[in-house]
């Protein structure tokens, strides 16, 4: 609408300003054009006048017939009069004297002047010119101003109106955006509303209200989310010391120190408390606290916060401290509530000097329980030992499941009463004795280490240190004892743990260890029929050391099983390899440890070992000792014995009569050989029970199918007693020593080189270096 009338506008005054340029063009060139023809007709007649007035001066009477004459004089030499027609009139009758020229075309314009000769006028002189070349210029010059007057209209009437509708085109930018900015406040500031709803709805799920407290003020500001979630009524404002007193503990300390806080120092801070909601139910608040206004003198005016329910929250925290610090299969507290527990112990004892009593207590055999058994079994059993163990502290000590087989117990007070003991005997004799459960009875004993405090530490890590040297030291006297931590304990169990150390490096890089043989002689044919390899440990800096000392290290980890295996592969090897050398069929019998069969597929290792080797199975001897046979591992023991059978090698039992064992189960197991322990040995020649036993022994033997072998003998008198007795074979120093297989195999070979052989006198010792 603007627009068309601007249009229209511009149109009229393009319009006006073409038709002023239209008509004011030619027609000032006609005005001046006419007046500047009229000047010069005026001039040119009062020239003409002067000298037609000086000529009839001159010829007074004569000068009207004298036309020829007066037209010489009135003519301007050398200029053209074309355009002018001069005419002279005499008297009052205007008559014509003389004219130039014919009569003028087109409009014409005159100017008469009076021929005034001595004060008289005497006729006039008229000049005339002819407009018509004026007209036809002017006609030129309208045409030109037309042609301008259209330049201009188009000009006024287009120009302004692009310049126009540029500016009204930018103009409609300018509103479009404006327009469109417009459109994008309102959107905003709908969401900005929709947000501070969801805002409010969020506070509402969050359980998230608002308060503020002016300082001066008793009762602070709270909204209605802070009112519902306090479970506040409506209307009733409740007063700062109102709702401290709902605060549960020191939590309203806790609020009063914050807020002074935020006052004084201009620091946001937080705070969790429990209230008592208006209901008289609890609830967990977490409350945060900053500034909200300050004076010009840059004072605290009002503080405001936050305050959330974290109840779920706090609940679920609880519950997963539950769990964090109580062993979930047994009930009894965790490793952390031990740990804290112990610093607590440890804190009372450097503020109050009440010092305690720490147990550590191990599960002899729970390993061998859990791998022969099943995982099912090994829990039940740990839930078994936690009812045992909790009946003899009956609830007035502190008790953990460290984990896997591992208990504490912590007591509380003086040390060295009678009562400490009690508990730890008690443990020892209660998980000593079999053990009853759904499928299985079980036998597994317990060892357990000691450490007062604070006399044995005075930090958490130290005491948990020495209890555990006492506990290993316990285990290293035979387990199913308790042991109080010595000083000197340290130095003899850090040397066992040196020991241990090197021993796994030995193993692992097949350096250090050796296979020595002691040769068997056959009673019957009276030469050497095979040799047990022994292993002997060649230390870096401590030299040889007896087996005695190391496989009991080794038995306490897995070490014992790579170990064992090393030396089967080993002997297996060497046995073969003198076959192959041209030497007799030496059986060669290797120690086998009870964890072997329990932890490893013994099976599996065997029979790759005869494949590697090449050794005909029935050459290879596997001495087992009694202590594989304990009652709960019947199963994997039967297995692994009829699957070692199956391969074609022999079964010795080993050590016979120093460890239990069922005669029942014996029998029912594959051995082919039975070794009778040095002890009986030793024994016969010293008293007739000790014959009578050893003879039994030997009977009992055979009576089983077995061949039977006597270990360690020393002297004449027990190889001539256990030839009486029907022995089969014989193995010791009397024989000869165990020795590197090389000078083992020179004594087997010189036995049967030597006919007649006769058992030589006994050695000294086994060798000067493995003394
Ligand atoms: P063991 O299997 O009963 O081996 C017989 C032990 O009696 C050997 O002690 C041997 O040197 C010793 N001995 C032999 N004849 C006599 C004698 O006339 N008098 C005396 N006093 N002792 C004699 P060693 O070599 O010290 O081995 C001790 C034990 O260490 C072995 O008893 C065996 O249980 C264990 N052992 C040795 N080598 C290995 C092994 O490679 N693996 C396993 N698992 N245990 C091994
Ligand atoms: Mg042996
Ligand atoms: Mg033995």
């Amino acid at each position: 609408m603007q627009d068309r009338i601007i249009r229209r506008i511009l149109q009229t005054v393009a319009l006006v300003v073409a038709l002023v340029v239209q008509i004011s063009l030619p027609l000032i060139y006609v005005a001046v054009s006419v007046a500047d023809a009229r000047e010069m007709l005026e001039f040119k007649a009062r020239m003409t006048t002067g000298r037609v007035a000086k000529y009839v001066f001159a010829q007074p009477r004569l000068w009207q017939y004298q036309a020829t004459r007066l037209s010489e004089v009135i003519e301007f030499p050398g200029v053209d009069q074309s355009d002018i027609r001069q005419s002279i009139y005499a008297g009052e009758t205007d008559k014509l004297i003389y004219s130039t020229g014919n009569a003028l075309s087109g409009p014409v314009i005159a100017h008469r002047e009076a021929l005034v000769v001595g004060g008289e006028t005497v006729g006039a002189v008229v000049l005339e010119t002819s407009l018509f070349p004026t007209f036809v210029h002017t006609g030129v010059i309208a045409l030109l101003a037309f042609m301008l007057a259209t330049l201009s209209f188009l000009t006024i009437n287009q120009w302004p109106l692009r310049l126009v509708a540029r500016t009204l085109g930018e103009l409609k930018d300018q509103q479009e955006k404006t327009s469109a900015a417009l459109l994008e406040l309102e959107a905003s500031d709908s969401r900005l509303r929709e947000r501070s709803d969801q805002l409010i709805k969020a506070q509402e799920l969050g359980r998230i209200g608002d308060w503020s407290l002016t300082i001066g003020l008793t009762a602070p500001f709270l909204s209605p989310v802070a009112m519902s979630l306090l479970r506040l009524r409506d209307g009733i404002c409740p007063t700062y010391a109102s709702l401290s007193e709902r605060i549960e503990g020191d939590g309203s300390r806790q609020i009063n120190a914050m807020v002074v806080d935020v006052v004084r120092r201009g620091v946001s801070a937080a705070a969790d408390v429990r209230f008592r909601r208006g209901d008289g139910t609890m609830a967990d608040l977490a409350v945060s606290c900053q500034v909200a206004e300050r004076g010009d003198n840059g004072h605290v005016l009002c503080v405001n916060g936050t305050l959330q329910d974290v109840t779920e929250r706090k609940e679920a925290e609880r519950q997963l401290e539950a769990l964090a610090y109580y062993d979930p299969l047994t009930g009894l507290a965790n490793r952390s509530m031990f740990q804290r527990r112990l610093a607590q112990a440890l804190k009372d004892a450097k503020e109050s000097g009440q010092s305690s009593t720490l147990m550590l207590i191990d599960l002899d055999r729970f390993k061998e329980v859990n791998d022969s058994l099943g995982h099912a079994v090994g829990d039940e059993l740990l839930v078994k030992v936690s009812h045992l163990l909790r009946r003899i502290i009956n609830n007035e000590h502190f008790i953990a499941r460290l984990g896997g087989d591992e208990f504490a117990i912590i007591v509380e007070g003086d040390p060295f009463t009678a009562g400490i003991a009690a508990i730890a005997r008690s443990v020892v004799a209660t998980l000593g004795k079999p053990i009853f459960l759904g499928r299985a009875e079980v036998l597994i004993g317990a060892s357990i280490g000691i450490a007062v405090l604070p006399e044995h530490g005075t930090d958490k890590d130290e005491v948990i240190k020495n209890a555990d040297l006492a506990l290993y030291r316990a285990k290293d006297m035979g387990r199913g004892r308790f042991v109080l931590f010595e000083l000197s304990m340290n130095e003899i169990i850090q040397h066992k743990m040196m020991l241990a150390r090197d021993l796994r490096a030995a193993a692992a890089e097949d350096g250090g260890l050796e296979a020595w043989l002691q040769p068997q002689m056959d009673l019957a044919r009276n030469s050497v029929i095979g040799f047990e390899a022994l292993m002997r440990w060649n230390h870096t800096t401590l030299g040889y050391i007896p087996p005695s000392d190391f496989i009991p290290i080794a038995e306490s980890s897995s070490l014992i099983c790579d170990i064992g295996l090393w030396i089967l592969r080993d002997s297996a090897r060497m046995a073969k390899k003198w076959i192959d050398a041209g030497g007799p069929p030496y059986e060669v019998a290797v120690n086998v440890s009870a964890a072997q069969i329990w932890q490893t597929s013994i099976e599996k290792d065997v029979a790759a070992v005869l494949s590697e080797s090449g050794l005909p199975p029935h050459l290879l001897v596997l001495e087992l000792t009694e202590s594989l046979l304990a009652d709960h591992a019947e199963g994997r023991v039967r297995t692994a014995l009829n699957g070692l059978k199956a391969l074609g090698v022999q079964l010795a039992l080993d050590d016979f009569g120093t460890g239990y064992s069922s005669l029942g189960y014996l029998i029912q197991l594959p051995f082919d050989k039975l070794k009778i322990d040095r002890l009986f040995v030793a024994e016969a020649p010293r008293s007739l029970k000790g014959r009578e036993v050893l003879q039994g022994i030997i009977s009992l033997g055979h009576g089983l199918g077995m061949k039977v072998v006597a270990e360690g003998v020393e002297t004449p008198e027990e190889l001539a007693l256990l030839r009486a007795f029907g022995c089969d074979q014989v193995q010791g120093y009397l024989l000869a020593r165990p020795a590197p297989a090389a000078a083992a195999f020179a004594f087997a070979l010189k036995t049967l080189s030597t006919p007649g052989f006769s058992l030589p006198e006994p050695q000294a010792s086994e060798t000067a270096s493995a003394a």
